[in-house]
């Protein structure tokens, strides 16, 4: 907001400070109307999950899934979790959302479980804020206590800009989730402002290469060597590559052949509905023993 202010001050000088006084009281109250707003539609149920699955070489292999929100406006619609995750990571509306989804995905993992279904670990996007905030620990910890779900069954998903601006609680925190047996996976690797170090600093399982890279690694070289080097240093540093994005084939093979572990993406799956993942978990045919060692450790 300092940044704006400097830009308007030399743009318009100094009469329209005014003017830049009102424009910011606009948009704040913007802001402080849009997180009341995610806050009421998470009291009168506007939320809901979809879960897209990870796959093993094939559909027909599913490792895991990636739960995703979306809310159901009673007015706008669908509106996509790209427009309102920022305005709730903002401020802290961000924490009971997040809270949701952790207390939805267990719930409907023990759903699954007590069908009698073979369930595979559902991943959760962090936010930053969620991540070093005090609250997350002891939230996890009851909620897998209370829907008797373990530990090896929940994934967070956290991007690279999260690691960097507070490493040592980033550290402490981890730590105690892997003690709970919790998968954490870097998510969009190799966008954010990334500073190698982290990777051996910070106990990770899985990196997950953005799709901007997966978008044309067969047929862009740079994003090939991209992909390459990134399931290279994965693979040297003993962490499990999912490829994100995969349309298709195409790309599939590539990254196969590239020595990418796991794969999500419409080419093999858009999210789905809870329903939906029923029947793809009745009809899963993963051999979990071929799975790399860092991840065969569930069930
Ligand atoms: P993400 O975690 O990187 O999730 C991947 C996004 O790519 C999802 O969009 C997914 O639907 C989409 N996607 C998957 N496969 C393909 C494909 O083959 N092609 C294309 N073009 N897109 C694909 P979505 O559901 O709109 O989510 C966008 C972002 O919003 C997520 O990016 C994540 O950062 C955030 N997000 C979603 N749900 C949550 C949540 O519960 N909590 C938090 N904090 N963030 C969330
Ligand atoms: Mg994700
Ligand atoms: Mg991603
Ligand atoms: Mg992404």
């Amino acid at each position: 907001q300092a940044d704006i202010a400097m830009y308007w001050a030399k743009q318009n000088g100094r009469d329209n400070a005014q003017m830049f006084a009102e424009e910011m009281a606009c948009a704040v109250t913007r802001q402080f109307a849009y997180e009341q707003e995610i806050g009421q539609g998470l009291k009168q149920g506007q939320f809901y999950l979809v879960y897209q699955p990870k796959v093993f070489q094939s559909p027909d292999q599913i490792t895991g899934l990636e739960a995703l929100i979306r809310w159901q406006h009673p007015e706008r619609g669908l509106i996509p979790p790209g427009d309102f995750i920022p305005v709730a990571e903002e401020s802290s509306v961000i924490i009971p959302v997040s809270e949701w989804v952790i207390d939805q995905a267990l719930k409907q993992l023990a759903q699954w479980q007590q069908a009698g279904l073979d369930i595979v670990p559902v991943a959760i996007n962090l936010s930053g804020r969620h991540l070093i905030s005090d609250a997350l620990l002891p939230y996890v910890a009851e909620k897998l206590k209370h829907y008797q779900i373990a530990g090896e069954l929940l994934e967070f998903e956290i991007t690279e800009g999260v690691l960097l601006q507070d490493i040592h609680r980033c550290i402490e925190v981890m730590t105690a989730l892997k003690a709970m047996n919790i998968r954490i996976s870097v998510d969009d690797f190799g966008t954010g402002y990334s500073s190698l170090s982290y990777l051996k600093r910070l106990p990770l399982d899985i990196l997950k290469i953005d799709q901007s890279f997966v978008e044309e690694c067969d047929t862009y070289s740079e994003d090939y060597k991209i992909c390459e080097t990134i399931i290279h240093l994965a693979t040297n540093l003993d962490l499990v590559t999912v490829a994100e994005g995969v349309e298709t084939a195409g790309q599939a093979d590539t990254l196969t052949s590239l020595g990418c572990q796991l794969f999500q993406g419409y080419h093999f799956y858009k999210p789905v509905s809870p329903d939906k993942v029923e029947s793809l978990l009745q009809q899963n045919k993963l051999d979990r023993a071929c799975l790399p060692q860092k991840i065969q450790g569930f069930q």
